[in-house]
């Protein structure tokens, strides 16, 4: 079983109609992207780069950039897109993950990083710098409207103008976007665009949770946490088309994306980029390759 799994990685990605998609891993650092790259990953959708501060310190900015260029390296020249911290009242740098219920509903990822600039600053010069060592992409978190995206980009530009005045080298062109993961930017995405967004993330875990107010570890409410309702796929359809239309990338990611009766519905409201668990890569390619794109 598990030889016949791995011939299916010299298999082109293509599903049973020919369409062709893309497999990406959900890491946490070097070493598992070591092991999703051994799993046929054709890159990183997501690095958490939250897991960075377990160990309840946060990194400098020197070594933040080792971290980013050490997962460059075990990539080996695929890509990565990084996720900017995700941590607020909940996800704190002493109990990131750990599963908190409240504070869903506030101060987490680009909302909290926005708060406090001086280290959003520091997370932004090391991704600039790494940039310019191997193909990154940086993902912007918990967004909700164009005016978090405008003021995040705004401390891009200001760390881009700061760089290119100390003449320290960076990646001019590394694509930023956001993740959607909560409806009212899916219902906006068209406005992210025409505001310089280059690409959007699906985050399925999160915009799940939003859209059928269940909380992601409240199992009293799991009946409610439905990752293809017809609420989410209304949702993704809007952020799909809005994508298409804008021509740039949409990527889908969250647990959900590993589950088969997803992955097959996500390919058919037009998804091409997948990203999951490490675990689930070869499983997924499996049920692409026989599954339809296209359907009457
Ligand atoms: C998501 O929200 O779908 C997601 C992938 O992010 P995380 O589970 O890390 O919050």
């Amino acid at each position: 079983q598990n030889e016949a799994l791995t011939q299916l990685q010299t298999l082109p990605n293509l599903t049973r109609d020919g369409e062709p998609f893309e497999l990406l891993a959900n890491c946490f650092g070097p070493e598992d992207i070591d092991s999703a790259v051994q799993s046929g990953a054709q890159g990183v959708g997501l690095l958490r780069s939250d897991y960075l501060m377990l160990p309840g310190k946060m990194p400098d900015e020197q070594e933040q950039y080792f971290y980013y260029t050490a997962c460059l390296a075990a990539a080996q020249g695929r890509p990565i897109t990084v996720r900017t911290f995700d941590f607020g009242s909940d996800r704190t740098l002493a109990n990131v993950y750990q599963g908190e219920q409240s504070a869903h509903l506030g101060l987490r990822g680009i909302r909290s990083s926005l708060r406090q600039p001086r280290q959003f600053e520091t997370q932004i010069y090391a991704l600039l710098r790494a940039g310019a060592r191997g193909p990154l992409k940086v993902l912007f978190p918990m967004v909700t409207n164009v005016e978090d995206w405008d003021a995040a980009m705004r401390i891009v530009e200001r760390c881009r103008q700061n760089l290119r005045e100390r003449s320290v080298p960076f990646n001019e062109n590394m694509p930023f976007g956001i993740m959607l993961s909560i409806p009212a930017a899916c219902l906006t995405a068209e406005e992210f665009i025409a505001h310089g967004c280059q690409f959007f993330t699906i985050g399925t875990n999160d915009l799940t949770q939003y859209t059928h107010a269940a909380g992601r570890e409240v199992t009293s409410a799991e009946r409610y946490f439905q990752p293809a309702s017809a609420a989410m796929r209304k949702l993704i359809r809007m952020a799909v088309d809005a994508a298409c239309a804008g021509g740039i990338p949409i990527n889908i990611a969250g647990l959900a994306v590993g589950d088969p009766a997803n992955l097959v519905q996500y390919l058919q409201m037009g998804l091409r980029s997948f990203s999951m668990s490490p675990q689930t890569l070869l499983d997924a390619k499996r049920v692409l390759l026989e599954a339809d794109a296209h359907v009457l």
